[in-house]
């Protein structure tokens, strides 16, 4: 069998002495859009936060493969450039930097990055990006994404509306173009324009090359974005996995009813 994609395996990770995780199993592969749902407290954005290499966690045992190579060790800008992009509710205003800016800036590390090491690795087919290059693919992103011109000369953030900031995201991860993306989609901050922006996003950059991990408390985004797999976390574990029609199901059940069932089957 070929090597999966993505690979997390008996993940356990702890804060603060706390342990979160208790044994995380899941792969997700090329051109797979994957859900991960769950009540509140059961550990999603941990993570997602572990995923990304987040400096106050404690990864205790386990591990996490990107086609097949272990990156648990690695920082979080190696893990950007192997092709992993991991959106959240980060940045705060970044004073008199614009939106071109400072995705020109995160494009720029990640691609050149890349080039580099396969220019190492004795492969050329990961060039260097110019200014040049970088306004054309910026533009072509945007038609992609139908998003108005004018949002590339927006300072970053300054007064942006819950829809803008995910905008702003989902840009992002059209430019880096990655491989696995991961993204944490809390349940404030997604009012129906953020959700249509989310959901817009995945569904036009989703494809056969890239795997997603879709984070999410509530089954309403599912209703948008058709996952392959479905996952259930609870206490720290993934549960139960399945179709689309488990989300559906959890909605009609609600996460009390299934907490209930598997601590009785534990
Ligand atoms: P979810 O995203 O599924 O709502 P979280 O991963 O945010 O869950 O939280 C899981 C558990 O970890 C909760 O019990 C929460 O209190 C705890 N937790 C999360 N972050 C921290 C932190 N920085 N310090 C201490 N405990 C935390
Ligand atoms: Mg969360």
């Amino acid at each position: 069998m070929a090597t999966p994609m993505f690979e997390i395996e008996n993940l356990h990770a702890s804060i603060e002495d706390k342990e979160i995780l208790k044994g995380v199993d899941l792969t997700i592969n090329k051109g797979e859009i994957h859900a991960l749902m769950g009540p509140n407290g059961s550990g999603k954005s941990t993570l997602a936060n572990v995923l990304a290499g987040h400096p106050s966690y404690e990864v205790t045992e386990g591990s996490i493969r990107f086609n097949g190579e272990e990156i648990l060790e690695m920082e979080p800008d190696e893990r950007a450039h192997l092709g992993i992009f991991l959106a959240f509710q980060y940045p705060t205003v970044i004073p008199g930097v614009s939106m071109a800016n400072f995705l020109r800036m995160a494009v720029t590390n990640v691609r050149n990055a890349r080039a580099e090491a396969a220019a190492e690795a004795g492969r050329e087919e990961v060039a260097k990006i110019t200014p040049r290059e970088f306004r054309r693919l910026m533009k072509e992103k945007m038609a992609l994404l139908k998003m108005d011109d004018s949002f590339a000369t927006r300072y970053l953030n300054e007064g942006f509306s819950g829809g803008e900031k995910k905008r702003a995201e989902i840009l992002q991860m059209a430019l880096l173009e990655p491989t696995m993306a991961i993204l944490d989609e809390t349940d404030s901050g997604l009012d129906i324009d953020a959700l249509r922006v989310v959901s817009e996003g995945v569904n036009s950059l989703a494809g056969d090359e890239m795997g997603v991990l879709l984070i999410t408390h509530y089954q309403r985004l599912l209703n948008y974005i058709k996952p392959d797999h479905v996952h259930i976390m609870i206490e720290g574990r993934v549960v139960q996995s399945g179709g689309p029609e488990l989300a559906g199901e959890l909605e009609s059940k609600g996460y009390e009813k299934l907490r209930a069932e598997v601590l009785a089957t534990a």
